[in-house]
């Protein structure tokens, strides 16, 4: 850490414990650093510039020439012209703030309350649930036995997204709460239609008790997950039960000790607290209902509300919604300090019509060659809506990346940071899992040219591709979140034909382990190109040259490690896994090479060992080697369900939908024969290539 990190005075490092258990090497010098921070000063805070000074000797040739279009770099005294880049073009001035209102597809209905929450966090980590065998598992009553208080028109009204406007819908907004109430007790008040929510449905089919049906990603019939709603009309001191009965996942993280959020407002007001862990008798279990011919599953847990007569809202992870990241941006631009080293552009609009931003972040450099030699550093988030614990990192990667600390001047003096913080803008608008408003997964598209159809990515993908063109692009990392696993992790490539690598790919991820012992786990990466990925950013971008390609997961539970085991992730351990990665890129890309080596050593031992481990027993099935060989089912996310053309666009070539189906199907049984079949040759080629690996790992 070049021996700063130490500064823990700092407002973005305070209360943020992150552990340090470099073993020898620490004594690693700031004289090992390229530019010291102590030396810098104002001139680090000037606007970039962008051509540097012609030559003293030669004529001006600004004064000749009548367009300013052009512009020349020298080598030397000889002039080299050059067509100006058209930045401008998209840039957001710093003194208005014309962030535009937020898009809808024009058939959501979106309700006029400012909904907000206060960040905050629990003074002790929320510990799992334990479970006592008693939970129980009700199954799904439905609205012609219950009472159902709250409905949404299905979003799907129409089933390929056409128009948006700001603010959604025109007209009144229909009432969604049913009247039909005789009873004496008061019914609770649901709402769902703001940015990101999701519930399309509530039912009391009890005193006390609900079943909710969440909205599937639109135009979709799938990828329910994300829940995040308003409840109002409660009562203290009873116990509510809900219900969530159409969930699509075989396997869930509420199995494993993980509860809801709720946040209370007055609560908020009241003792200035957020979001809690909340919820007693948790279970997750299949139900007895279908849909589309796929078993459907239920979350069930019972709460205690705070307040009489409160606004509350239930979430799956702590909400992180567009609005919430203009509002950030807002506040970085319209400060002139950081506004001098982070440069604000939008990237695209996506299908909506919303900005897809970029931030350019490095320090002003004083010389054209020094400027040529920044490498480069490209993170991106929110490419899958409903994964909120990715923005939650994000931020803390900004909040650090922008702070004064001298680490973070380090850094953008060292490296030119592209950051895409929001890559589907309307996915979390609208309050989807996992898709865009094609209905389909972005993270599986990144090869499509289809511009039109997925901009978000084709455009992130073309300025990777110009960057590099320019400059060496150290590491991509995509920030996701992950519902199966606990703790924090990446997944990243390895090239099987070049053994020599592989370890080498390994090193990033090795060193976030060190530098967050209790959040991130080295056991639970991945290095592994498979073949349903391979439209993934993380395999796109390693194709296209960067060799330090990642996905960063951040699981929605939280730890089972170190002092952490058995706690939540609350939004501040997410903030500081930001923060850990720009330690550990100072830490990879330390000139004193000892930490590698370290490191380069270390997984060398692991992988003999592992090597040893698989040999040392009979190999007679995939799981057997499932850790390290074979992409385990829970590696990843299944949804390969969602790829295919745009969904509007297959409207328009008349592809119907039972073709689709068919095709899928025939597509799963086909890989579930290749599997089989290829099962023993899988894990012979395995074994040689692990036997391959060791031999590097002596070098
Ligand atoms: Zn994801």
């Amino acid at each position: 850490h070049y021996g700063f990190l130490s500064d823990n005075t700092s407002s973005v490092h305070a209360g943020v414990p992150i552990k340090r258990e470099w073993e020898g090497n620490q004594d690693s010098t700031a004289s090992d650093m390229i530019n010291s921070p102590s030396e810098s000063n104002d001139s680090n805070f000037e606007e970039e510039q962008e051509e540097p000074k012609p030559c003293q000797n030669f004529f001006s040739l600004d004064k000749v020439l009548r367009t300013r279009q052009l512009v020349f770099d020298f080598d030397g005294e000889r002039p080299i012209p050059r067509l100006r880049e058209p930045l401008d073009l998209f840039t957001i001035p710093s003194t208005s703030c014309p962030f535009q209102g937020v898009r809808w597809p024009i058939e959501c209905e979106v309700i006029r309350d400012k909904i907000q929450h206060i960040e905050w966090d629990p003074s002790e980590p929320e510990p799992f649930y334990q479970p006592t065998g008693d939970e129980q598992a009700p199954m799904p009553v439905g609205g012609v036995r219950g009472n159902t208080v709250y409905r949404i028109d299905p979003a799907t009204k129409t089933s390929y997204f056409t128009y948006s406007r700001v603010g959604g819908s025109r007209g009144p907004i229909k009432s969604a709460t049913s009247c039909a109430n005789h009873q004496e007790e008061p019914t609770l008040a649901f709402e769902s239609r703001f940015e990101s929510g999701n519930l399309r449905k509530a039912v009391q089919v009890g005193q006390y008790d609900y079943e909710l049906t969440l909205r599937t990603d639109l135009y979709t019939t799938k990828h329910t997950q994300w829940f995040y709603f308003r409840v109002r009309n409660m009562r203290v001191d009873v116990t509510y039960r809900f219900t969530i009965i159409n969930l699509m996942k075989a396997s869930s993280l509420y199995s494993a000790g993980m509860r809801p959020l709720l946040y209370s407002e007055h609560a908020a007001w009241l003792k200035g607290e957020g979001w809690q862990r909340t919820g007693a008798n948790i279970r997750y279990y299949r139900n007895n209902t279908e849909q589309e011919g796929k078993v459907l599953y239920s979350l069930t847990w019972t709460l205690e509300f705070p307040f009489d007569g409160d606004t509350c809202y239930l979430a799956h992870c702590y909400p992180y919604t567009y609005s919430n990241l203009q509002h950030y941006l807002r506040e970085v631009i319209s400060d002139p300090v950081r506004a001098a080293y982070c440069k604000l552009r939008v990237l695209c609009r996506s299908l909506a019509g919303n900005a897809v931003y970029v931030l350019t972040v490095t320090a002003p450099s004083n010389s054209l060659a020094e400027r040529k030699a920044k490498r480069a550093v490209v993170v991106t988030a929110r490419v899958h809506p409903g994964e909120t614990n990715g923005s939650w990192m994000m931020q803390g990667f900004l909040e650090f990346l922008l702070s004064d600390l001298p680490d973070a001047r380090l850094l953008r003096e060292i490296f030119i940071f592209k950051v895409i913080p929001m890559l589907n803008p309307d996915g979390v608008v609208v309050g989807n899992y996992r898709c865009s408003l094609t209905g389909r997964d972005l993270n599986r598209n990144y090869r499509s040219l289809l511009r039109d159809s997925f901009p978000c990515i084709w455009y992130t993908r073309n300025m990777v591709r110009r960057l590099l063109a320019e400059r060496e692009v150290v590491v991509y990392c995509d920030f996701h979140g992950h519902s199966r696993k606990n703790n924090v992790f990446m997944y990243g490539c390895s090239d099987r034909k070049d053994a020599s690598q592989c370890l080498q790919e390994r090193v990033f991820p090795l060193m976030m382990s060190k530098n967050a012992t209790d959040k991130f786990s080295f056991r639970s990466c991945k290095f592994k190109i498979h073949k349903s990925k391979e439209g993934t950013g993380r395999i796109v971008m390693w194709r296209l040259g960067i060799r330090n390609s990642y996905t960063m997961e951040s699981t929605f539970g939280g730890s089972t490690l170190g002092d952490m085991k058995g706690t939540h992730f609350s939004t501040r351990d997410l903030k500081s896994m930001g923060y850990c990665f720009c330690d550990t890129l100072l830490d990879f890309c330390d000139p004193d090479p000892a930490k590698t080596n370290h490191c380069l050593e270390e997984l060398g031992l692991l992988l003999r060992q592992e090597v040893r481990r698989k040999l040392g027993r009979e190999v007679d099935s995939l799981e057997d080697l499932s850790d390290i060989d074979i992409e385990s089912s829970t590696s990843g996310s299944n949804s390969t369900e969602s790829d295919g053309l745009p969904v509007h666009l297959l409207n328009a070539t008349n592809q119907g939908k039972k073709k689709q189906l068919r095709s899928r199907k025939e597509r799963n049984r086909l890989r579930q024969e290749r599997v089989q079949s290829t099962g023993p040759k899988i894990i012979q080629r395995n074994i040689k290539h692990l036997v391959e690996l060791t031999k590097y790992a002596f070098l």
